[in-house]
């Protein structure tokens, strides 16, 4: 058996955390490939590492001093070695950082460090070979992850090779520039690492026992959720359910490699299993909530809009034209919604409503902003009647005001609209219909 696990950045915040991971991956020998992030928050009001790095970048950028940031950055990871009591001296790494700095090397080289760093005092602490994934990791020119290459890459780098740390978040282009995955992406390394060596497990290792059926910041101790498949977690990972990557799977995905999330704080605890395919039903109608604030709505009326071809098209055209991305598009027999992200709509507002006067003529524009998406989801809502008439009823007894509902082909999710204002009062009452009242 070949396990590889990766450690987010809480779970590696302090010498006690590294010590409580070193006898995690110690307590079973499958436990090779080990995949750290950069120190997160010790606590609730604490930096993580990776945003001390991007300020401290920020001025070395503005040829601003840096001297004290930096400092800072190194006493964190001294205080590691410290508490770890290893023979270790990252003062060399930290001179050739801070000229890179002064050298421009750029913001994902900057960032990246947080993760490199991390790898090093890993490896030494475990006595496992280090990494590094500028080495195998591999971004094309556009800076787009080349997953094929990396693939082959990677697994001729650690042919052979019986234990290793390779840190997270970052791999290189082909010149060896440094290239970081967005926020959040050590996940991703650890997916990566989990096919290229073939492992049977992926475990990823967190600050919660799993996933739970909605974000513990809203809903006071949620349920677990015990399995969950591929397509259920990427709806809710992609709607603000931060446990793990949204782009995490797809690596695991087509080797079919299970995702097991798991507590460094609780390793007793068996947490989620997020599988291909199962037949084991949820224990909920609902596997999960999740949601994301910050939406606007750019809602289109014209009479017999629906005759007319070609109108979505020129509509989206003009959001194309301008960049943006949409979210959701529900339309009616004379109206047309478009629901974008709020803060890449405002700036170009009065462009794109006279781009969309300019190109569909309609009767009238409205525009609503300040919305949240909530996404309902689960494999099991297919093969129950009336999902969307209980969430309806739920949210119309909290009093929340529905402003869209758009339901995805594949019956696996709901997505509603509501105020901000609403969010957490629509998740309370969400949550309250599905899992306290087990309907
Ligand atoms: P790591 O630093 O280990 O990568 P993250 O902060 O990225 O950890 O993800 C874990 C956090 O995700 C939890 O501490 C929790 O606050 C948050 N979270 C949001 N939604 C959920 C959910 N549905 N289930 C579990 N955790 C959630
Ligand atoms: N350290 C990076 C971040 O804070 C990557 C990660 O933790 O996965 O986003
Ligand atoms: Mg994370």
């Amino acid at each position: 058996m070949k396990k590889v696990v990766k450690f987010g950045g809480s779970s590696l915040a302090s010498a006690e955390q590294f010590m409580k991971v070193g006898n995690i991956i110690h307590a079973d020998e499958d436990r090779k490939f080990v995949v750290p992030s950069a120190p997160g928050k010790r606590f609730d009001k604490d930096t993580k590492v990776t945003d001390m790095l991007y300020a401290c970048y920020d001025l070395a950028e503005k040829n601003h001093d840096f001297t004290s940031e930096i400092a800072k950055i190194e006493k964190r990871y001294q205080e590691i070695i410290d508490g770890l009591k290893l023979d270790l001296d990252l003062s060399q790494e930290f001179d050739k950082i801070i000229d890179n700095f002064k050298k421009k090397a750029g913001t994902n080289y900057a960032a990246s460090r947080g993760e490199y760093l991390n790898g090093i005092i890993m490896a030494n602490y475990l006595g496992y070979e280090f990494v590094d994934p500028a080495e195998a990791i591999r971004f094309n020119e556009a800076g787009v992850f080349d997953a094929e290459l990396t693939n082959i890459l990677l697994a001729k780098r650690l042919e052979g090779v019986e234990r290793a740390v390779i840190p997270g978040f970052y791999g290189a282009m082909a010149d060896g520039k440094v290239v970081t995955f967005s926020r959040g992406g050590s996940d991703i390394t650890g997916s990566i690492v989990a096919k290229a060596v073939k492992a049977d497990v992926y475990e990823n290792w967190t600050d919660v026992s799993g996933f739970l059926v909605a974000d513990p910041r809203i809903i006071d101790k949620p349920q677990g959720i015990e399995m969950i498949t591929y397509a259920e977690l990427r709806e809710l990972s992609y709607m603000g359910a931060t446990v793990l990557h949204e782009d995490a799977i797809f690596p695991v995905r087509k080797a079919g490699i299970p995702i097991n999330i798991k507590n460094t704080n609780a390793p007793q605890d068996e947490g989620t299993w997020i599988v291909g395919n199962t037949i084991q039903k949820s224990k909920y109608v609902i596997t999960g909530i999740a949601g994301k604030k910050g939406f606007a709505s750019i809602n289109i009326e014209k009479d017999m809009m629906n005759a007319e071809i070609g109108f979505g098209r020129k509509v989206l055209q003009v959001f194309e034209e301008y960049g943006i991305s949409f979210e959701h598009m529900p339309s009616g027999i004379d109206t047309l919604s478009v629901m974008v992200h709020q803060s890449e709509f405002e700036d170009k507002e009065q462009k794109i409503l006279s781009g969309i006067n300019k190109a569909v003529s309609p009767d009238s524009i409205e525009i609503q902003s300040d919305l949240a998406l909530i996404a309902v989801v689960g494999r099991g809502m297919k093969a129950t009647r009336g999902t969307a008439g209980r969430i309806f009823s739920a949210l119309a007894h909290a009093n929340v005001n529905v402003r869209m509902i758009d339901q995805g082909s594949s019956e696996l999710n709901i997505i509603i609209g509501v105020d901000n204002d609403d969010f957490d009062t629509a998740i309370k009452a969400i949550y309250a219909i599905f899992v306290e009242t087990r309907l």
